[in-house]
């Protein structure tokens, strides 16, 4: 027991935290005040302790908190007592409070104290009084808390984004009254474009992503995907689960950068390669296009007409400039020139060109298939509300059965958000009917029938992964080349019939007549077995 006449040793704790408004609660405030409490009272200043630490956390993990209980430890009967200014500098947390009181006073005999609101802790009434202070300051927490959740959830639900915008948007901040998200270009071009282009459905997601990447957008390949799914982008804002509301979308006061067709085309193209399966999307992320050079670039679709293997390509240093080459690795029998080979390819493509009176025809179909299209949308859209209303009924039964008690609360979320997530689908299909001309074929038609029609010309001024989608689309398998004549090729099914020749090509889409200007090998013959085709 220490004598009244003795000077009591005191270290000083002043704590701040950025989590709450430190109104005329600065650390020079605290210290001041306290060592005005101290001199008042003739108590020696051991040393002062400045914590940035948030107090509503029970955890041991403040670390001036903890320097002071080692140096406790280290130098016992040396510190009498602690000092704070108020319990919330304390402790916004009941049991940290009483763990900590134990650990100090019961433990090491120095006492934990405010100077605004002492506790008597020789006395009875401690626990009840420690339990006070601090609990009003542990509901004080917890109620600002509550004001902040329920602040973004208002705002959220209102449309407004209160959290730092996506890629492509910026946040405006003209004041508190005044805080809106704009579009920042250029930015939001190249998102836009990105969202265009994978809509489109000719390019992998991951091709798009390099493109973008090189344009200037900076974002890693996983950030690229979630950003393709976020649904901001089509003007809505996500509101989560909250209390008893279900997590839901919005419309967003922001402008749209995408129109929710695209967003939804996107999504379905995501998802038709990712049906609920992560490891596919990420198949699918590291299958990366490796576009071949400008100077070979038939070479993805060729085999050796010597051994059948694929064919390699790369360029050969002469005797003042470099070469391209064709060549085979397997055999290293056959090597040509690669700018003879590309003429002799062309040569072949400018071939199969389409006639007049099936693209004609074509056309005509297409319309035909158009028009039905809008007889049928009225349907459709019937059909869309009719199920629409089915599940909502079937959301209205699962409440039911929730509150009867039938099924859990956690079935219950997940099958209620599964049902939300079918009724968005629906509503969102819907909402593409409504919007006119979302079927346009003319000018995709036109840019088509003139692409096929000049093919050769296209294929030269387009960028390379496009050059490769409309090779691909042209040639289901490889073809052998020899001599400037193509001796086998297997073509798309359309192909031959685009060409209006099917009495050339067997059922497979080979060539077979060798009447035809180009030379091709007799099913049958030996030359047939040698070179395999559509491998
Ligand atoms: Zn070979």
């Amino acid at each position: 027991m220490k004598k009244t006449n003795e000077i009591l040793n005191v270290i000083l704790y002043c704590r701040v935290s950025s989590d709450e408004q430190a109104e005329g609660c600065s650390l020079d405030e605290q210290e001041r005040q306290l060592r005005s409490f101290c001199a008042r009272n003739g108590y020696n200043i051991v040393d002062v302790y400045y914590e940035d630490y948030s107090a509503k956390y029970y955890d041991m993990n403040r670390p001036e908190m903890k320097k002071i209980y080692d140096y406790c430890r280290k130098h016992r009967a040396k510190v009498n007592k602690i000092l704070f200014l108020r319990w919330d500098r304390y402790s916004r947390n009941v049991e940290f409070a009483f763990a900590y009181k134990r650990k100090f006073y019961d433990e090491l005999g120095v006492e934990l104290n405010t100077i605004e609101s002492p506790i008597d802790f020789k006395g009875t009434e401690w626990p009840t009084m420690m339990a006070i202070y601090c609990g009003v300051a542990h509901t004080e927490d917890v109620k600002i808390s509550r004001r902040t959740k329920d602040g973004i959830h208002g705002t959220l639900l209102k449309g407004r984004w209160p959290n730092k915008a996506p890629r492509g948007y910026k946040n405006v901040n003209n004041g508190d009254r005044d805080k809106y998200v704009a579009i920042d270009e250029p930015k939001a071009k190249l998102v836009r474009y990105a969202f265009e282009e994978v809509a489109k459905g000719t390019k992998t997601p991951t091709l798009v992503w390099r493109e973008v990447q090189k344009k200037g957008l900076k974002v890693s390949e996983s950030s690229f995907f979630e950003m393709l799914r976020n649904h901001f982008y089509c003007g809505e804002v996500y509101v989560p689960e909250y209390l008893d509301e279900p997590a839901q979308y919005v419309k967003g006061i922001h402008e749209p950068l995408v129109t929710k067709e695209t967003f939804m085309k996107v999504q379905n193209r995501l998802n038709s390669v990712n049906p609920r399966n992560r490891s596919k999307e990420k198949q699918m992320r590291a299958k990366v296009v490796k576009l071949p050079h400008e100077d070979y670039y038939f070479y993805p679709f060729l085999l050796c007409p010597v051994c059948g293997s694929k064919i390699c390509a790369s360029h050969s240093k002469g005797r003042s400039q470099t070469y391209a080459y064709y060549h085979c690795n397997h055999c290293k029998k056959y090597r040509v020139p690669a700018q003879q080979m590309n003429d002799d390819i062309l040569n072949y493509i400018r071939q199969i060109r389409p006639c007049k009176a099936v693209l004609d025809l074509y056309e005509e179909v297409l319309n035909d298939i158009r028009t039905e299209k809008f007889k049928g949308i009225n349907k459709e859209k019937n059909r869309i509300q009719e199920d629409v209303k089915k599940v909502e009924v079937r959301l209205q039964r699962l409440q039911d059965r929730f509150l009867d008690g039938e099924i859990s609360s956690e079935d219950y979320k997940d099958i209620r958000q599964r049902y939300n997530d079918e009724i968005y689908a629906l509503k969102s299909q819907l909402e593409i009917m409504k919007t006119p001309n979302s079927g346009v074929v003319e000018p995709q038609m036109a840019y088509a029938m003139s692409f096929i029609n000049n093919i050769e010309r296209c294929l030269s001024m387009v960028d390379m992964s496009v050059r490769m989608d409309v090779l691909g689309s042209i040639f289901n398998g490889k073809m052998v080349f020899e001599n400037g004549k193509c001796r086998t090729a297997q073509f798309n099914p359309i192909i031959p019939i685009l060409i209006g020749r099917e009495a050339f090509f067997n059922n497979s889409g080979v060539p077979v007549n060798t009447e035809t200007p180009l030379l091709y090998p007799e099913p049958g013959s030996n030359r047939h077995r040698c070179y395999p085709t559509g491998v």
